[in-house]
């Protein structure tokens, strides 16, 4: 069944959180030691997951990634990657990663049947590395990417969040670093989401401003032209090699947006930056039928008219998403519960 939300948007891909922890703290996610944690009974176990799966796959889901907080920190998630490859429906299956556990758990990713890996690294440099996440495991991500092509990842993407002064001296190397391993590096506008990363419009690289520094070492940049919903826009270089920009906060791609998200609890969000969301745990626990389930989840997206990063840019004085005494009330306003 095809579902159209108001905006006449197709539903399509599911980013899927599955757990709210991290290994690490980096500065525009989540920058404080500690949070107000989801309980853990309320995390959803694998089969609720693979039930819901099934269920947004019947209203036209075929893309799904799976995120966090650290997807790699929730334990055994290998056999919830097999339950997930398994299901024909689906005709991508990929994860984002900051690649710390990548090492240890690239082969039993892999023979479980992911399709494809997003390893999110920021900086070349271990000791900038540290500074921007509070841990000394730079190595161990690179240990990570190494492993992931050793096992037999394609096509690897590195995600790369783009802030001024901190790391936006690296976009070269970052582009022939990801050159090096056969993969493409995505700079990522900083986002305002969440609320404790002191997030402003001055801390922003735009899209704009790093394509002029780019072009200004590598000459004239070609648009690849495609039909996706992707978000990223990616560009040629003279010598053929490839790169992506998401443009979320100065160029937001709301208007063909087909995503859902869903919180390792279970809540539905319609949109990243949408303050309510919808309780499928309870739903799923309180013995729902897979049809009921789906009438709920499609009538929510019918209605969907969300298009919060596009809002965000209409605003006059910008700053983070939420503040600190909203957080510690409800943590599914975070950035790392969401799942990015
Ligand atoms: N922990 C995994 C990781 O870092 O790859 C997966 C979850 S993380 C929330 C998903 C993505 O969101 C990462 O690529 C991260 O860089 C990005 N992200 C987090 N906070 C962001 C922000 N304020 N602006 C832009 N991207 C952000
Ligand atoms: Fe953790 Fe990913 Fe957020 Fe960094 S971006 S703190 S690795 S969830
Ligand atoms: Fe989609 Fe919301 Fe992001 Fe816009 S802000 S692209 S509607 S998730």
């Amino acid at each position: 069944m095809k579902v159209l939300d108001s905006h006449d948007r197709p539903m399509r891909s599911l980013r899927l959180s599955v757990t709210d922890r991290c290994n690490l703290r980096c500065q525009y996610c989540m920058p404080e030691e500690n949070y107000v944690w989801l309980p853990r009974a309320d995390i959803l176990h694998f089969e609720e997951i693979s039930t819901l799966v099934d269920v947004f796959a019947g209203l036209g889901v075929d893309k799904v990634r799976l995120t966090g907080g650290e997807p790699l920190a929730r334990r055994e998630l290998p056999k919830l990657v097999e339950m997930l490859a398994r299901k024909p429906a689906l005709a991508d299956l990929a994860l984002t990663t900051n690649g710390i556990l990548l090492a240890a758990q690239a082969g039993d990713l892999k023979r479980a049947g992911l399709g494809r890996l997003t390893v999110s690294l920021d900086t070349l440099d271990p000791a900038r590395f540290r500074d921007l996440s509070k841990r000394d495991v730079h190595s161990q991500v690179l240990e990570g990417i190494d492993a992931a092509l050793a096992v037999g990842f394609q096509g690897l993407k590195i995600d790369t969040v783009v802030m001024q002064g901190v790391n936006d001296d690296e976009l070269i190397a970052l582009v022939e670093f990801a050159r090096s391993k056969r993969a493409e590096v995505r700079f990522i506008e900083y986002m305002d989401v969440g609320g404790a990363t002191g997030w402003s419009m001055e801390r922003v690289v735009t899209r704009v401003e790093m394509l002029q520094r780019l072009a200004r070492h590598y000459g004239k940049l070609e648009p690849v032209e495609e039909q996706s919903s992707a978000p990223a826009a990616r560009y040629r270089l003279p010598d053929g090699a490839t790169f992506g920009i998401i443009s979320s906060t100065t160029q937001p791609f709301c208007s063909t947006c087909d995503r859902s998200r869903v919180t390792a609890d279970g809540v539905y969000y319609l949109c990243l930056y949408a303050r309510q969301g919808f309780d499928l745990r309870g739903l799923l626990r309180s013995g729902a039928s897979a049809t009921e389930i789906a009438e709920t989840i499609a009538s929510l997206w019918r209605a969907r008219a969300d298009r919060g990063a596009e809002q965000r840019l209409e605003l006059r004085q910008r700053s983070a998403l939420a503040r600190p005494g909203e957080l510690r009330q409800d943590p599914h306003v975070e950035m790392h519960t969401r799942g990015g």
